[in-house]
């Protein structure tokens, strides 16, 4: 990370976007001197296999303000979020997407909203959206259910635009398909005064869009393994022990009524079924055995949390302007 503290960060995430660089850099530097704010601009090249990279180079040589790093390979555009995060120097961060949907003419605003409105995040809001409906319904259905689930009210959780103080994305940590969730991830990391703005939004301008449908069921897979990690990451046998106990105590209980029933059999000479040739016994022992298992469960996972987790390294292959 930088010592010298900016105004403003831009964190940007590209897969395959070499046409539109050069046109958004431009725009943003034109930004960003009509408000004298002081920035920098992080372009997170997630292992491109057009020239993005030597797009980047260029543009990196004419503007010091403009610094890249590249992966190795395609990581997703959570793990480059994540990385640039680390990087950024600046109070506030602006991530944006690179494809030109999102307009650099936003960043004033949003600085003011963080700065002086004190805002931990704002985010982005394509209320009037160019996108295929193929896209915009589902995406609806997601933010519905987001909304539901986390109990914030934002309209647009995917907005690739976005704001943040410096405090949230040094504190927070993205990976898989996170980004989505971002906002939820702050929530619970306890930055809670969380905004939204408008923002004007345009079509592709060049290139493909890089996601399909497929996102739609990881994201919901990332926002189940937060919910729960978000819960119990920090006590994990609170979740495994519990229920581990409550199928162990289960199983103990039938196991008694068992013997008891079988003991009195026993005194009053009365024929019955054996104890193995009831369904009783059968759910008895897969109780006691998952119960076990659980506590187990719980156990490793306290160890694997104490030794703490590496999921975020990422192999850079190269950086340029002073990273
Ligand atoms: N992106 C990335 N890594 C990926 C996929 C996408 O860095 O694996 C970048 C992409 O280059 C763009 C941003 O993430 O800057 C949003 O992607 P895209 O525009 O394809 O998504 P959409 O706007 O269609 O939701
Ligand atoms: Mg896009």
């Amino acid at each position: 990370m930088n010592e010298a503290t900016l105004d403003i960060s831009v964190v940007i995430p590209l897969l395959n976007e070499a046409e539109s660089l050069p046109e958004l850099t431009a725009w943003i530097a034109r930004v960003m001197q009509a408000n004298n704010y002081s920035y920098e601009v992080l372009l997170v090249d997630d292992g491109s296999t057009d020239h993005s990279w030597k797009v980047i180079q260029g543009l990196s040589k004419d503007n010091p303000a403009i610094k890249g790093l590249r992966f190795n390979r395609n990581y997703g555009k959570s793990a480059a979020l994540n990385v640039g995060f680390k990087q950024a120097a600046g109070e506030v961060v602006i991530t944006m997407d690179a494809d030109l949907q999102d307009s650099p003419d936003e960043i004033p605003e949003l600085y003011r909203m963080i700065k002086e409105q004190e805002y931990d995040l704002v985010s982005g809001w394509k209320k009037k959206r160019y996108d295929p409906l193929s896209k915009t319904i589902p995406t609806k259905l997601f933010n519905g259910v987001t909304r539901k689930m986390s109990g914030i009210k934002l309209h647009d959780f995917n907005c690739g635009l976005k704001a943040y103080d410096q405090r949230v994305v040094k504190s927070i940590e993205v990976y898989g398909e996170m980004h989505r969730y971002i906002p939820v991830i702050a929530k619970w990391n306890g930055f809670g005064k969380i905004g939204e703005k408008v923002v004007h939004h345009q079509e592709r301008k060049y290139g493909v869009t890089k996601f399909g449908l497929e996102r739609f069921i990881y994201g919901f897979l990332d926002l189940m393994s937060i919910t729960f990690v978000s819960k119990f990451k920090k006590r994990p046998m609170h979740f495994f022990g519990t229920m581990g106990t409550v199928s162990f105590f289960i199983g103990m209980l039938i196991t008694l009524g068992l013997i008891t029933e079988k003991v009195i059999r026993v005194f009053t000479n009365e024929r019955g079924r054996d104890v193995v040739a009831q369904p009783l016994f059968f759910l008895a022992l897969a109780a006691i055995i998952i119960g076990v298992q659980l506590f187990l469960a719980g156990f490793l996972a306290e160890m694997i949390s104490l030794s703490g987790s590496r999921k975020n390294e990422y192999l850079i292959r190269d950086r340029v302007g002073n990273l």
